[in-house]
């Protein structure tokens, strides 16, 4: 059986792995440099670990009204609407939560361990409490407020790079994954994109791997078992229930989500988290296909997760 001939690129960006796949080689360099330029411009526009940011800036200056970049409007959207859609366990102003709790730079600045940190559960801010216009791009952070884009600029990120290579190549297709927040656009290959099943966006592709095809769309991962460091014996990660502040104590350790968009997998998986062992209602009834491991490592899949792909063990694949 022939194998499709993709083009593949690698490199780091936003903290993590970038992959670029193009289904016609030729298309690889003018897919990375579109795929480049979003990833600049959303690291300038909502990143919270550079000073330089937009968001930066904006979180500093609270109670006062700012027009923001249309980049940026469109993340701070897409977050208010990942709040809705899921009931607030998925929300923006986990920002001071998630920096108490030890995450206050890009994760490899992050220390694995540390001396005990004293934290106390109190309810976050809530998305609410942000006063934003889509319209008019104005947005008001309230004081005490930090807002944190990290659950959905990254998978915008994707959706964007994704749709910029797609008209940067004019047909053929593409893929775009952010350490595993991976959205296509254009032409799949024929047998679909195939997409390792993986708790570890950096494990290595392996054989034998539950394996699914995706032709559209995007899916995103969220685990507790990467992102994770140790302050005063006590294991601590970044996913902030909202309801407390502090990591939340989930039932779920990873979980990952297919979607029409790579925003809209994440938001998913990221709630998955959160919501614990309510979230199986909840992707079900939103009809989001799921793969939910537990803390003993039990896969449970939800919602009409797709079946292994056949043949799966030809590469290329992404995780
Ligand atoms: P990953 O970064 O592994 O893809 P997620 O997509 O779930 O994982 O994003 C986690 C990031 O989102 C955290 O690092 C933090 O910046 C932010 N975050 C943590 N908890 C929440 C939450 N409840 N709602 C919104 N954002 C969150
Ligand atoms: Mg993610």
């Amino acid at each position: 059986m022939s194998t499709t001939l993709l083009g593949i690129a690698d490199d780091r960006a936003l903290g993590g792995s970038v992959r670029v796949i193009v289904t016609r080689p030729a298309d690889l360099i003018k897919a990375k440099a579109a795929v480049d330029k979003v990833l600049e411009a959303i690291d300038l526009a909502a990143s919270r670990f550079r000073q330089d940011s937009e968001l930066s800036r904006l979180n500093s200056v609270p109670e006062r009204e700012v027009v923001v970049s249309p980049l940026l409007a469109q993340a701070i959207g897409a977050a208010l609407r990942g709040a809705e859609l899921t009931g607030g366990a998925v929300d923006p102003t986990i920002g001071s939560a998630v920096r108490l709790a030890g995450y206050d730079s890009d994760f490899a600045g992050v220390p694995a361990d540390g001396a005990e940190l004293h934290l106390v559960a109190e309810r976050i801010p809530g998305w609410r409490a942000i006063r934003f216009d889509a319209h008019s791009r104005s947005v008001v952070v309230p004081r005490g407020v930090e807002i944190d884009l990290g659950a959905t600029a990254k998978a915008l990120a994707s959706d964007l790079a994704a749709t910029a290579a797609i008209k940067a190549i004019a047909g053929g297709g593409v893929l775009v994954s952010l350490g595993g927040d991976i959205a296509v656009a254009g032409e799949a290959p024929a047998e679909g994109w195939l997409i390792q099943t993986s708790e570890d966006s950096g494990a290595a592709i392996a054989e034998g791997e539950e394996t699914i095809s995706i032709t559209t769309g995007g899916i995103a991962t969220s685990s507790t078992t990467v992102r994770r460091w140790t302050r005063g014996g006590v294991v601590l990660h970044h996913i902030i229930d909202p309801a407390t502040g502090l990591p939340a104590n989930s039932c779920w350790r990873t979980a990952s989500v297919v979607a029409a968009t790579c925003v809209d997998a994440n938001i998913a998986s990221t709630a998955a988290i959160v919501m614990g062992q309510s979230a199986v209602s909840w992707l079900e009834a939103n009809r989001l296909p799921a793969r939910l491991v537990d803390l003993e490592g039990n896969v449970h899949r939800v919602a009409r997760w797709p079946e292994r792909a056949a043949n799966s063990d030809r590469l290329p694949k992404v995780l």
